[in-house]
């Protein structure tokens, strides 16, 4: 409103505005952080990164593997079928024709061919996407560069939209949103936009040593060597580092008796673990305690955590009829089971090394202050400017949507917290 003297553009002259400023938008985040530092709203200790996943404007019921889109657009073909055989007979018989049952049927068939040709339209232009494990993931009609995503709200189709924060007064240092939900791989992207934005200001080596504290879901080993490379001190716990703290022994108490985690916890089963599987010496097989043999399903097994380990399977022939079968798998929904032997760690683990630093208490403390400074931007940007869902389609538009925002967000911290903005206030 402010750009056009005070009118109120509608819908789609604002997402006309948003997608033409691509190569903009870069040039003029910059800017405004140009006039951060002149403001001295930087601090450059400690910065944290967090991700917000946020609905795009794309239904989560239009996603699948291509083989589901297939099924879905045959289902589709078979109704249009049957809406128009019921159409053709309802014609012959003209005492049950009335003038609005028939335009009814007519924008059924038209609905109905539409969305079939859509998904048809669809498959025929892209290829299937491959997630980083070699596997096929959703893809989705509406909008292909989103990502089906879980989140604290439930799951939802949308972008998982990050930013990386300066501690002193929350100013966004760079904001980037990425179609996939995994933070795993993130830290490059975000380090780097970072890097980029602060050298573009007359940083000189911007991130080295500098604290960069991430929560667990950016805990991988591809994140922590991208750290070392950047030569930055970073906080990035592991998932179970919460339970190697005294401070968090007693946190269980809060828990309802009708938790189901509490539940499970109290749970006094055991199911069959590892170390009741044997190896056999003389065939190499791993042997199970119903007596089947499993067989070798990964040799080069990693985890996050950089232990390598032999993955087995058993046949699913075998456990299908197995009269051990409860003892040994938890869900009774799992088809067969899967076994695997640890057999080293790589050398010099980073995350071994992570682990000490989270558990030392400099560590604990640091980390600790990650949550003051990232999550009151998504708060405000989320609470305050109303932005709980992506309006636009495709990641180039919703990036600079992202953008935008972030920018608004570091404008409203000049305001606020600028030294000259202050001193005209007074
Ligand atoms: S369920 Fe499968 S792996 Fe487990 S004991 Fe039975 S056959 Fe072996």
């Amino acid at each position: 409103m402010a750009l056009a003297c005070g009118h109120t553009p509608d819908h789609s002259t604002i997402a006309a505005f948003v997608s033409s400023v691509d190569k903009e938008i870069e040039t003029l985040f910059t800017k405004v952080l140009l006039i951060c530092e002149e403001e001295d709203l930087l601090g450059g200790t400690h910065f944290s990164l967090d991700g917000l996943k946020l609905s795009s404007n794309a239904s989560k019921e239009w996603s699948g593997t291509f083989s589901d889109l297939k099924k879905k657009k045959e289902a589709l073909e078979r109704k249009l079928k049957e809406a128009i055989r019921e159409h053709r007979s309802s014609d012959k018989e003209e005492k049950d024709k009335s003038d609005s049952d028939e335009v009814k049927r007519e924008k059924r068939i038209k609905r109905l061919k539409k969305k079939a040709d859509r998904i048809e339209k669809f498959l025929s232009n892209n290829e299937p996407k491959i997630g980083s494990r070699g596997k096929e993931i959703q893809s989705n009609v509406t909008d292909n560069e989103s990502a089906k995503l879980t989140s604290s709200h439930g799951v939802l189709q949308g972008y998982n939209a990050n930013a990386i924060v300066d501690e002193k007064n929350q100013i966004v240092l760079h904001a980037s949103a990425f179609g996939k939900g995994e933070d795993g791989t993130l830290m490059e992207p975000m380090l780097d936009g970072a890097k980029e934005n602060l050298e573009a200001i007359g940083w000189k080596a911007p991130l080295k040593d500098r604290k960069i504290s991430a929560d667990t879901g950016y805990y991988s080993v591809k994140n922590l060597e991208v750290c070392k490379q950047r030569e930055v001190d970073a906080y990035v716990p592991d998932p179970q580092f919460r339970k190697r703290d005294v401070r968090f022994s007693d946190a269980g108490r809060h828990r309802r008796s009708v938790d189901k985690r509490h539940i499970r916890y109290k749970s006094k089963k055991r199911w069959f673990r590892a170390n009741d599987f044997h190896l056999d010496d003389c065939t190499g097989k791993l042997i199970c305690p119903a007596g089947q043999a499993l067989y070798v399903k990964n040799r080069n097994f990693q985890t996050a955590d950089g232990y390598k380990a032999i993955a087995y399977q058993a046949p699913k022939t075998a456990c299908r009829d197995c009269p051990l079968r409860s003892q040994c798998l938890r869900n009774p929904n799992t088809v067969s089971r899967q076994v695997h032997v640890f057999y080293g760690k790589r050398p010099g683990s980073l995350t071994d090394e992570m682990k000490q630093k989270i558990d030392m208490p400099e560590g604990s403390r640091t980390y600790s202050k990650r949550l003051g400074i990232v999550e009151p931007v998504f708060g405000n940007i989320r609470a305050c400017k109303r932005m709980d869902r992506f309006t636009l389609r495709g990641r180039i538009k919703v990036n600079i949507q992202w953008m935008l925002y972030c920018l608004v967000h570091n404008i409203e911290k000049i305001i606020n917290f600028g030294k000259s903005y202050s001193i005209a206030a007074v």
